[in-house]
């Protein structure tokens, strides 16, 4: 199939399909529900269940699953065959609407958090309309919530559905407020760049660590990096290009809008940016780019990395949010409009934003939080720690001219008096053209820079969409008691930004001054992970999410242990990653070089020639080797002694204080034997093989 239209979403049982194949009345229900929230009856479920079986079959499908997301950030399935048996003998294929609205995979041992004890392990999985059903593998996937018994959230998706609601609720409220009859429901767009690395299977398959950890544990620096700026943008070698043609054609079919690729800053890095969905979409859709950028590199002989940081002294992956709310009409609420009370509702959306953004810097810091991106933030290829936000020159100058009551651009003291040109379209280019700042607006849309690559999307906009929410549930409820609802407008914008402004910063993210000048200004710097995720259960957060019905406490504690534990399991993986490597590799190749070079030292002597090359590196490789023998001794200790430690949280900092350190302490020693070891015994692939090898 050549006709990309035709290939479009053709594995994908969406409007078009249904419309086809379900009876007037059914379809005219199933829309209400994936419209408007509605529920779905039984007998209408049974209708469409039969429906998407046969249209599965056709397409060559034998199974079903329910399609979730764990708390471990991929996917999960549990493949189920149509096939029923009949009295004859023979079989059916079958899927009951039942099987189509809930399912009950046998779930125990995805992480909960403390949530499910063993004896009522089994959670539950519902149908998410919204998200449209499709075909991977000849399997039928059905979107689907992931809950226990007792109805907690054990998924991603689940707490990303309530904060759409949660955010949905207050911006009809407020946009009421604004007169806005005709509006039934605010929709939430979210498109996510994914950046990613590839290398080759072949050299890959000789690392521990990349297999182990997804990231290089050691390697001294390639000869030539990224400092030519020859990758970004450059012509696309006919590897990865295949492999771009075909990883394009298969998300064309799950209907995933992938539309860019290109080389990305460091070298054998690209990224792919689809266009932008409603966002629990958008996440469902992430997800299963990852999958197949994998699954699809594979087949042509390559791995796709999507750690945060796979090589050290070249970039690291992210990936933008950009986030953005607009009506059902489709009118943009983060774009100026035509009218006055067009803008006065702009001007009232961007102050949610700056307010949410200001008081939960800390739930924005954490959603981000995970060990593999403490190596980016901060690191100067991505935003600092500190959240800031960045709006450009031109609506900073608006900002200014509302706080001080002056005039601009023609612009009265009354916002709603505004002249109809009076708040400029702000163009892309006028905005942001630096990539510093962890939170800017780019013209219509706030791009949110701080994910790492490998992250699901949900968590931050769960955290957005809450936070947006709270700032408009707090004017909508100042507004209920208005006389002057001008004035009101008038004065919630003013206050907004008197109050937190200092959260608003259009220079250099990644001058250190801008670090002193974010103290001064009482912003915060959670650097690490487990610096930043104890603040998930401040007394603020809990209100927050419980408030708005997007997670309990319960939940909420449940997922801080998991956050919690998940770094101390990768840092633990890597410490003994690191340990296997030096003791089984790296030592016994210096070591085997050394003993070379010393028989040559003798060989030489003998005949009275001189050996000054072998016998100063054989004696720099004795002492390295010995420093990298005592380091990975004190490494080990430090990894043995975690196991005393009980305490989630105090075990987190144990391992940030004491394994990280002396990793990398470790890591500097092995990749300064590298460089002087002879590329023929070191035992993997170096650097510049890996980055330049393709
Ligand atoms: P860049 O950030 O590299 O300049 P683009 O401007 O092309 O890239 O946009 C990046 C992403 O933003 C794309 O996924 C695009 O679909 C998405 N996007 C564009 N407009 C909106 C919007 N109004 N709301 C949410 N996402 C948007
Ligand atoms: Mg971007």
């Amino acid at each position: 199939m050549n006709n990309v239209t035709d290939m479009f979403g053709n594995m994908v049982f969406n409007l078009k399909v249904m419309q086809e194949r379900l009876p007037k009345e059914t379809f005219r229900k199933l829309y209400k529900t994936i419209t408007e929230g509605t529920t779905l009856s039984g007998d209408v479920a049974a209708v469409v269940a039969n429906a998407m079986k046969d249209w599965a079959i056709e397409k060559g499908a034998t199974h079903f699953t329910h399609w979730f997301q764990p708390m471990t950030g991929i996917t999960a399935e549990k493949h189920d065959s149509f096939i029923s048996p009949t009295s004859d003998g023979n079989i059916i294929m079958e899927f009951s609407g039942k099987e189509l609205i809930q399912g009950e995979p046998d779930a125990s041992s995805f992480p909960n958090g403390g949530i499910r004890s063993t004896f009522e392990a089994r959670g539950y999985t519902a149908w998410d309309p919204t998200s449209f059903a499709f075909i991977k593998d000849r399997t039928l996937c059905i979107p689907t919530a992931f809950c226990s018994y007792g109805g907690q959230a054990l998924d991603k998706k689940t707490p990303l559905l309530r904060s759409m609601e949660a955010l949905n609720k207050q911006a009809m409220r407020v946009l009421k407020k604004f007169g806005n009859r005709e509006v039934n429901c605010i929709k939430i767009n979210v498109g996510s760049e994914q950046e990613y690395f590839l290398i080759s299977k072949e050299m890959y398959d000789k690392r521990k660590d990349l297999i182990f950890t997804g990231r290089t544990l050691f390697g001294a620096k390639s000869l030539k990096g990224q400092e030519f700026d020859d990758h970004y943008f450059g012509a696309i070698k006919p590897r990865v290009s295949e492999f771009m043609k075909e990883l394009d054609e298969e998300l064309w079919k799950l209907g995933i809008l992938a539309k860019t690729e290109h080389n990305e800053a460091a070298p054998a890095q690209h990224e792919l940016a689809p266009v932008y969905t409603t966002a629990n979409i958008a996440a469902d859709h992430n997800q299963l780019t990852m999958e197949l950028m994998k699954r699809i590199a594979n087949k042509h002989g390559l791995v796709c990395l999507l750690h945060e940081k796979p090589f050290a002294g070249v970039n690291g992956s992210g990936k933008h949010n950009n986030w953005s709310i607009s009506t059902d009409k489709g009118t943009n609420l983060l774009a100026p409009g035509e009218t006055p009370y067009e803008n006065a509702q702009f001007l009232i959306f961007l102050a949610a934003v700056i307010k949410a953004v200001d008081e939960y810097q800390d739930l924005l810091r954490i959603s981000v939080a995970y060990a593999g991106n403490d190596h980016r933030l901060g690191a100067n290829e991505a935003p600092p720690a500190i959240v800031s936000m960045f709006l450009g020159d031109e609506l900073q100058r608006v900002l200014e001219a509302l706080e001080n009551d002056e005039e601009y651009d023609g612009f009265t003291r009354n916002i709603m008096e505004v002249g109809v040109n009076a708040l400029p379209k702000f163009t892309q280019d006028s905005t942001d053209r630096n990539r510093t700042s962890p939170f800017a607006f780019t013209g219509n849309k706030f791009e949110f820079r701080m994910l790492g690559s490998s992250a699901s999307i949900s968590e931050c906009n769960v955290v957005i969409n809450t936070i947006v929410a709270e700032s408009l549930r707090q004017f909508a409820d100042i507004l209920d008691k208005s006389e002057n609802f001008d004035e009101t407008i008038h004065k919630i914008i003013q206050d907004v930004i008197k109050k937190h402004k200092r959260i608003i910063f259009n220079g250099n993210g990644y001058d250190e001054a801008w670090h002193r000048e974010a103290e001064k200004r009482g912003l915060l710097n959670l650097k690490t992970t487990p610096d930043a995720l104890p603040h998930y259960m401040d007394e603020k957060n809990v209100k927050l999410f419980t408030e708005h019905k997007v997670l309990s406490e319960e939940e909420m504690r449940a997922r801080y242990e998991i956050y919690l534990s998940d770094y101390s399991k990768v840092i633990n993986v890597e410490g003994r990653t690191m340990v296997e490597m030096v003791n089984k590799d790296i030592l016994p190749a210096i070591s085997a070089y050394t003993k070379e070079l010393a028989k040559t030292v003798t060989l030489k002597w003998e005949i009275g020639v001189p050996a000054v090359y072998e016998a100063e590196t054989a004696k720099k490789l004795s002492q390295l080797s010995g420093d990298i023998f005592t380091k990975v001794k004190e490494l080990e200790g430090a990894l043995c002694k975690a196991k005393e430690i009980s305490d989630s949280a105090e075990l987190a900092v144990y391992y940030k204080d004491n394994v990280v350190s002396r990793g990398e302490e470790l890591r500097e020693l092995v990749d300064k034997a590298e460089t002087i070891t002879s590329g023929k015994y070191w035992p993997y692939p170096s650097y510049g093989e890996l980055l330049f090898g393709l």
